[in-house]
């Protein structure tokens, strides 16, 4: 058994089929991977940076989506996180997908996903793509443009369409509809095409935006939506589905799940609600462990005042350019932790983290990536009460979303970075069959 686990990917972590602690058991994946590594002897590439994946943490998101939002039946957005076994556990626990892409919808196809489950939530689709789509059967797609249309109506014409409109993106950390979005006044005309073509319209779609933050965004999407549903009618159509689109966090998904779920039971009571979640579901499950591969020592200048320390610059074995692609494409700031200095394996504790404001001990870093670009930085400052060195370890959280998906080859490093698996929620790994 321990053997068939660690061929499929996972970390045996010996558990006697109840709920495990999701930190101790990243904790030992980490520790059980690193502490064969002697940086100073391995081979090269051995201490690349890894990722671990809890799947036990997107299962208990989805309980979490299932619990405040029951209305909702959630397709994954494929392209927050492809990972294989993240596809696998989605896929068994009955989720539909939001594909962008030939490419994911192969990859779904392949899973043995039914094309009822996917949806091509892209309003701009290459041509080709669309074709493709029709001979693999997936017959739910966006669109917000006359063009757009028009190019559905000869490539694949009993194609179910969402007209996808315009929201209030304006608290959201990457903003999509400075791209997308069929603006409200535009509709009549689009709906009217739509008829004309012989479509078949079925729904509204919206997506406020990825990383939103105001719950309100919601509220508003859903109203506009009901203005487009009565719109429709005065066309003939009978519209069946609403697609709430994506832009969901962990952090701050009740309050907007309660927004949500009272704008659609005022505004929707009956109709069928779908919605493309993707960061939410990955974000807290992917942790990453990154080696310390260089550090430089910063003087203070004879200038400045007394009170002025030494600091470092740790350069670590992924970046910007890699894994870290986050900081740059989805605004994000990844935070560091410690997960060894020297012999002591920290990770989890208090002394992992961040000093405490005033703490006599507290050194200043800045943390940079491999490449040989000045734009691959990290973290521009990070204080911790300890002295790192070259070939510690520091670790990152919530590394789960357009993180390894965005990554690049640049500078010859790799952009396909190891996972361990683990999974903390037996209910989980009774759907994986672990
Ligand atoms: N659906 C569409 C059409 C998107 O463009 C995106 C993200 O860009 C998503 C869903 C997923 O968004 P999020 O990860 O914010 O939930």
């Amino acid at each position: 058994n321990n053997v068939l686990l660690k061929k499929r990917g996972f970390f045996d972590h010996q558990n006697n089929g109840s709920r495990v602690n999701p930190k101790q058991l990243i904790g030992d994946a980490i520790r059980h991977r690193i502490e064969t590594i002697d940086p100073e002897y391995c081979e090269p590439g051995e201490e690349d940076a890894f990722f671990v994946a809890d799947l036990g943490e997107v299962y208990r998101q989805h309980l979490r989506w299932k619990l405040n939002l029951p209305r909702v039946k959630p397709f994954y957005a494929v392209k927050a996180n492809p990972d294989p076994k993240v596809l696998e556990l989605l896929a068994a626990m009955g989720t539909g997908f939001d594909c962008a892409s030939k490419n994911e919808i192969d990859l779904m196809r392949g899973m043995g996903v039914d094309p009822q489950r996917i949806i091509y939530a892209q309003p701009c689709k290459t041509m080709s793509y669309i074709r493709h789509a029709r001979q693999q059967g997936v017959k739910q797609m966006t669109f917000d443009n006359d063009d757009e249309l028009r190019k559905i109506a000869r490539l694949y014409p009993d194609a179910e369409l969402f007209l996808r409109i315009m929201t209030d993106d304006s608290a959201s950390l990457c903003r999509l509809s400075l791209k997308f979005g069929a603006p409200l006044d535009t509709c009549a005309s689009l709906i009217q095409t739509a008829r004309e073509l012989g479509l078949n319209l079925v729904g509204v779609s919206f997506h406020v935006g990825s990383g939103a933050s105001d719950p309100m965004a919601f509220l508003k999407s859903v109203q506009d939506a009901h203005y487009v549903f009565k719109l429709a009618e005065n066309y003939g159509y009978d519209m069946k589905t609403l697609d709430v689109g994506g832009g969901f966090c962990g952090e701050s998904f009740e309050p907007m799940a309660k927004v949500l779920r009272e704008a659609l039971d005022e505004y929707f009571p009956t109709t069928d609600i779908i919605a493309e979640p993707g960061r939410y579901y990955v974000s807290s499950a992917f942790t990453i462990a990154c080696n310390i591969i260089a550090r430089r020592t910063v003087e203070p200048s004879p200038s400045t005042t007394i009170d002025d320390e030494r600091s470092y610059m740790l350069y670590i074995n992924d970046g910007a350019y890699g894994n870290f692609s986050s900081i740059i494409f989805d605004h994000q700031h990844p935070v560091a932790k410690i997960l060894t200095v020297g012999d002591r394996f920290i990770y989890g504790t208090t002394q992992a983290d961040e000093s405490v404001p005033g703490s006599p001990d507290a050194v200043d870093y800045s943390i940079w990536g491999p490449s040989c670009d000045g734009l691959d930085r990290v973290m521009e400052r990070q204080k911790f009460d300890a002295i790192l060195e070259t070939g510690d370890w520091l670790y990152f959280e919530d590394m789960g979303a357009y993180t390894r998906c965005s990554a690049t080859k640049f500078n010859g490093f790799r952009d396909d970075h190891d996972v361990l698996y683990v999974c903390s929620e037996p209910g989980a790994r009774a759907m994986l069959r672990i």
